[in-house]
């Protein structure tokens, strides 16, 4: 198998620094490059140990001169409070960022794989999601720094492919859990869980009818590995998720069991633009990439709850 320089940004973040930990088990030279906005350096403590490994400090909105083979771009921050706080920054780190790693991945002629998302469909009234449906975005609301951001991201990447032969990747994530989640990540699966755990109420927003449809981070980076290393006419886009729907309602029950937990449901408003439904047609993943998720919910969310009760008593 080939070995290369791969770069990771984004590389201390949830998603990052499991695919980070799996690139250096298939023997490659793996670079993070990240600011540390909603990522840790205790997410890849353990790797600092491997000669192969090295953590820069940087914020990809800025230029960057390294020497690599392949660049997984996954820099942003994910959870709606992480990138409602600070939004310019987050369209910023979307767009100047997909700049800057594309004029880098054109100046080394590096593969570069951009980690876009499910919003990018908005609020889809075409269910599940197929990569040909266009999206119901709003441009003006709270969720738009981020939907839109990751939009242009995308037309960055097909705009110096079309117009520099870039060779690039673009994988459509959907909702994503497991362990190394920060327990301020504020997304749906953390908060539950840590409620249940502590006995706290279960924030429900809206009246918890809306669904989304989760996949394991194990499944979710042997995805993008399949991707990266598919052949160089398959540039995407292409759905990586969890077919498997369930209510935010559902959602909260099963957590509820799961962790023995007496706590009490409550109910807040549903914020602006919240997306209704959503659940991924994985059928170019299967044919293309033969990927197709393998935990399923429960399976997941044990794991992920042994990783929540050790954080906790640490
Ligand atoms: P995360 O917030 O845990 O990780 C993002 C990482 O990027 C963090 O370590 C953060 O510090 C870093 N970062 C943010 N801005 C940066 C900048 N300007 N320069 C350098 N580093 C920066 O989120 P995650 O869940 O691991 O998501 C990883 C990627 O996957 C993101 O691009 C996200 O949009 C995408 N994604 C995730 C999900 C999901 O459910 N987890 C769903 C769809 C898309
Ligand atoms: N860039 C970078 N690292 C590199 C090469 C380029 O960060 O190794 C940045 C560079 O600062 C520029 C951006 O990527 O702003 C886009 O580069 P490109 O070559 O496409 O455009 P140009 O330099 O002509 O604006
Ligand atoms: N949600 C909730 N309680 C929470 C956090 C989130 O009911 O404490 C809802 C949220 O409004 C949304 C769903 O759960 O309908 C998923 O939210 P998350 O922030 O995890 O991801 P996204 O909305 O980006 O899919």
């Amino acid at each position: 198998m080939m070995k290369y320089r791969i770069l990771v940004t984004g590389g201390a973040g949830f998603i990052g620094a499991h695919l980070c930990e799996r690139l250096l088990q298939e023997g490659h030279d793996v670079l993070s490059v990240d600011n540390y906005y909603t990522g840790s350096k205790n997410n890849i403590r353990e790797l600092l140990a491997n000669p192969m490994f090295e953590a820069m400090r940087h914020d990809i909105t800025f230029p960057l001169y390294v020497e690599v083979d392949r660049i997984f771009n996954l820099a942003c921050p994910a959870s709606p409070i992480h990138y409602q706080r600070d939004p310019v920054q987050t369209t910023k780190t979307s767009v100047h960022g997909a700049i800057n790693m594309l004029g880098l991945a054109k100046r080394v002629k590096a593969r570069i794989l951009q980690a876009s998302t499910s919003e990018v469909y908005g609020d889809p009234e075409v269910h599940p999601q197929p990569e040909s449906y266009l999206g119901r975005v709003n441009p003006i609301g709270i969720r738009s720094c981020y939907d839109e951001g990751k939009r242009c991201a995308e037309t960055l990447f097909y705009d110096y492919h079309r117009q520099h032969q870039l060779e690039i990747k673009v994988v459509r994530i959907f909702n994503t859990y497991g362990p190394k989640m920060a327990l301020n990540d504020g997304r749906v699966v953390s908060n539950f869980i840590l409620q249940a755990l502590r006995g706290d109420d279960i924030t429900i927003h809206g009246d918890g009818s809306q669904t989304r449809s989760f996949c394991h981070v194990d499944d979710m980076v042997e995805g993008l590995i399949r991707m990266m290393d598919s052949p160089s006419h398959f540039t995407g886009p292409v759905n990586i998720g969890n077919p498997t729907e369930c209510s935010i309602g559902e959602l909260s029950e099963l957590i509820l069991r799961l962790c023995n937990s007496r706590s009490r449901l409550i109910f807040k408003p549903l914020p602006q633009d919240d997306p209704r439904q959503r659940q991924p047609d994985i059928r170019l993943a299967q044919s293309q990439l033969g990927w197709e998720p393998k935990v399923t919910l429960e399976e997941g969310l044990t794991d992920t709850i042994r990783y929540f009760e050790s954080a906790l008593m640490s």
